[in-house]
């Protein structure tokens, strides 16, 4: 049996360290906000290398905070990619601005950056890069465009905690960057919580404002903010599992090494390439097999009891909310992808008889 997620296997190594991190914030009693959030706030800015990180909710309202502390808001428009999970976009939408998608590269999925320049206009406020499955966007080509344009770079970090591109941690390179802490994620809460990253002092205000009703001091509401505040408890968890996370991420790498060697040459499936100057963080270990196979392969795989997922299955212009919006849109790449990708078991504790499983029956499965 391999799942393809073993979320039982992290806990159960690090229990002992979450159980009295949970009774800690318990005799406490500082479950929303307080010392636990702010405690984690700043490993995790250390950890990324910025100065300012804000506890949330979710992945998805730290793309919407980020949007409105930039000031995004209706009539302006938001560029991102069409191969990404729906949040990315759906963040625009709930900001009350337009998506303008570009298509993925075919060889590594993740956001074609030369389509963007033609793709700016005036009404150009953000620009969301995805670093899709932990694999980080070229940034230096994104930073310039950025620049060039004085369009602010928010990164949709979600999937990348921890990934590296020329020697800094993805999250850090734009004026804002975005991270998921849902379970399964490479740094993952026992519940939901997110949280935004800045070197900008007034964007960090701006959405702690927000993140709070919109006061800066208690009962003075000075804008429509929301709640979106960090728990205690989860952010204690965060704290302990930040630790591991380094460890966890160097296992991916193993572990998405020795997939790479084993399917480096088996006729009809396709790897992702890796780009020079940066290390993913693994979330996602996906391929690519011939589409009008993969059912039968998910099956196959099923059948031996080996989990795996389709990360995603629909590109975001086809999906209803986008599909109104723009219904002659195509993106030939990111369709392609969607329509052949396979993601297979990816987490920090499996053991190399595991992936040989994979790999036997992922073979048998495309003959
Ligand atoms: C998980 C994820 C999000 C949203 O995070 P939530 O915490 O589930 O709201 C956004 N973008 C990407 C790419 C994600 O994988």
């Amino acid at each position: 049996m391999v799942p393809f997620l073993d979320l039982k296997a992290q806990h159960s190594s690090i229990r002992q360290e979450i159980d009295s991190a949970i009774r800690e914030v318990l005799d406490s009693s500082a479950f929303v906000l307080g010392k636990p959030v702010e405690d984690f706030e700043k490993e995790f800015a250390r950890y990324i290398g910025v100065h300012h990180c804000v506890g949330l909710n979710s992945g998805t309202d730290a793309l919407l905070l980020a949007l409105r502390a930039l000031g995004v808001g209706p009539g302006h428009e938001v560029i991102t990619v069409a191969n990404s999970f729906y949040a990315s976009v759906e963040a625009i939408l709930l900001a009350g601005a337009t998506p303008v998608l570009v298509d993925a590269l075919p060889k590594t999925a993740l956001m074609n950056v030369t389509q963007i320049k033609e793709k700016i206009n005036p009404k150009t406020k953000a620009i969301i890069p995805v670093h899709l499955y932990g694999q980080p966007v070229d940034m230096s080509l994104l930073m310039e465009v950025s620049h060039y344009h004085h369009v602010p770079i928010i990164e949709d970090a979600c999937q990348a905690h921890g990934a590296v591109y020329n020697g800094k941690k993805v999250g850090g390179f734009g004026d804002i960057g975005c991270f998921s802490f849902y379970p399964g994620k490479n740094l993952g809460a026992l519940g939901d919580g997110g949280a935004v990253v800045t070197n900008r002092e007034d964007l960090a205000q701006k959405m702690r404002v927000l993140r709070d009703h919109g006061s800066p001091r208690k009962y003075e509401h000075e804008e429509i903010g929301t709640n979106s505040r960090l728990d205690g408890i989860q952010a204690a968890v965060l704290s302990v599992k930040l630790k591991k996370l380094d460890g966890w991420n160097q296992k991916r790498v193993v572990h998405a090494a020795a997939y790479r060697h084993a399917l480096a040459s088996v006729p009809g499936l396709q790897l992702l390439d890796q780009s020079p100057n940066r290390t993913s963080a693994n979330h996602l270990f996906v391929v690519q097999v011939p589409p009008q196979k993969r059912m039968q392969i998910i099956d196959k795989l099923k059948a031996h009891g080996i989990g795996s997922g389709i990360h995603y299955p629909h590109p975001l212009h086809h999906l209803k909310p986008l599909r109104k919006l723009m219904p002659q849109a195509k993106f030939p790449v990111s369709e392609a992808l969607c329509a052949s990708i396979i993601s297979l078991p990816m987490f920090a504790e499996l053991i190399p008889a595991q992936i040989e499983e994979v790999v036997v029956h992922l073979k048998e499965a495309l003959k």
